[in-house]
């Protein structure tokens, strides 16, 4: 049975490029994790998914254990199962959710008690029910169960806060045993603080972890501030594991967090954009209500090669958006999809032929030319 391994092939400057191999495949890096929420990427197929170029799926514990409920998955085969997805699948820990979603939050060391956001039923999560959780779900990547201070708060508050995920990190990773194929992440905390960052670092690499993701950002502070993090963060984690960044983000923060040496990412804006009308594109964003594309016979992109691109015109995208269509947000989100895993593929193949930082420069010089002019 094939082991959770990290094979680094190439670096460039602080990025790095290789493969994380897992029982249920490849995991190609740098990568792009789409949102599966609720068992389901929405508006697209799982298989529509995979033709993006995406290798993994990210699952959202919280909503999962409320609806359908973790045991019910269990017990239908598991998540992979359930969702027709069989390649890899990671799911956070619930913690972020429970502190923006939740009501009636209590914060205790033993963890969060908490009331559904769907129907106010009262719950519990804690490091060991979070490891539960994700073992029924049947989760290839396992995140730590830990806490994340509501902004804005003291350096005393972020500081008892990444204390508390690191006992938290300690409780998961006893928790969560010997189990052969899977992985368990550590979730570095301390905010915008480098001392702070640096205690956490050294606290997760004491407990012992298959990769490292770094924690609370992406929450508000900015592109700035994020890079700033990164800058010293990730020369903080083992250089041997794979390190995620959590809930980023635009195309640009990826690439920003690429060159600074993270190897997994994941965010809803590509799926959340195309259901709203917002396209990704190499020359930035596109918003296809704006009237200007009513007669426009382009493609969105004409060098993509996505569903969307090859087979409509913006015109047609545009009318099926203001029609409120289904088909719209469905041709969007392949784009957007497409669009976020050909970049991935382009800082791969930059990585490892040596050339990021032309990439780069390219990358950011189309983006300034903007959207093609108007007919
Ligand atoms: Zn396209």
């Amino acid at each position: 049975m094939t082991k959770f391994s990290f094979t680094r092939n190439a670096t460039d400057g602080a990025a790095r490029t290789g493969v994380i191999d897992t029982p249920r495949g490849q995991i190609r890096t740098p990568a792009f994790m789409p949102v599966g929420t609720a068992a389901t990427v929405k508006a697209m197929m799982p298989e529509s998914v995979a033709a993006t170029g995406a290798d993994i799926l990210l699952g959202n514990t919280y909503h999962l254990m409320l609806r359908p409920t973790a045991e019910r998955i269990a017990g239908l085969g598991g998540l992979h199962t359930f969702m027709n997805w069989d390649k890899p699948i990671l799911t956070d820990s619930g913690g972020f959710q429970v502190m923006s979603l939740a009501s009636l939050r209590k914060l205790t060391e033993e963890g969060v008690r908490f009331a559904s956001h769907i129907d106010g039923s009262k719950h519990m999560l804690t490091p060991e029910r979070s490891m539960e959780i994700q073992k029924l779900l049947g989760s290839d990547i396992v995140m730590c169960f830990d806490e994340c201070p509501a902004l804005p708060a003291t350096e005393a508050e972020v500081a008892a806060s990444m204390r508390l995920s690191m006992r938290w990190a300690q409780r998961s990773r006893d928790a969560f045993g010997d189990r052969p194929g899977h992985a368990l992440f550590g979730i570095q905390q301390g905010g915008v603080t480098r001392e702070l960052r640096a205690e956490s670092a050294e606290k997760l690499k004491e407990i012992g972890f298959d990769g490292y993701a770094v924690g609370g950002l992406a929450v508000g502070e900015g592109q700035e501030a994020m890079f700033g993090v990164l800058d010293y963060a990730c020369d903080m984690l083992p250089e041997d594991k794979p390190r995620y960044l959590m809930g980023v983000g635009k195309p640009d923060d990826i690439v920003g967090a690429v060159e600074r040496g993270i190897d997994m990412m994941d965010c809803v804006l590509p799926s959340r954009s195309g259901r709203t009308g917002q396209a990704w594109t190499r020359r930035g964003q596109v918003n296809i209500k704006n009237a200007r594309h009513a007669d426009d016979p382009r493609p969105l992109d004409e060098a993509c090669s996505c569903p969307a691109c090859s087979n409509y015109s913006r015109a047609y995208l545009h009318h099926v958006f203001r029609s409120q269509e289904m088909i719209s947000g469905m041709l969007l989100t392949w784009h957007n999809l497409h669009y976020y895993q050909e970049l991935m593929a382009g800082l791969r193949a930059a990585i490892s032929e040596g050339r990021l930082a032309a990439f780069v420069a390219d990358f950011h010089a189309l983006r300034a030319q903007g959207d093609i002019e108007p007919l």
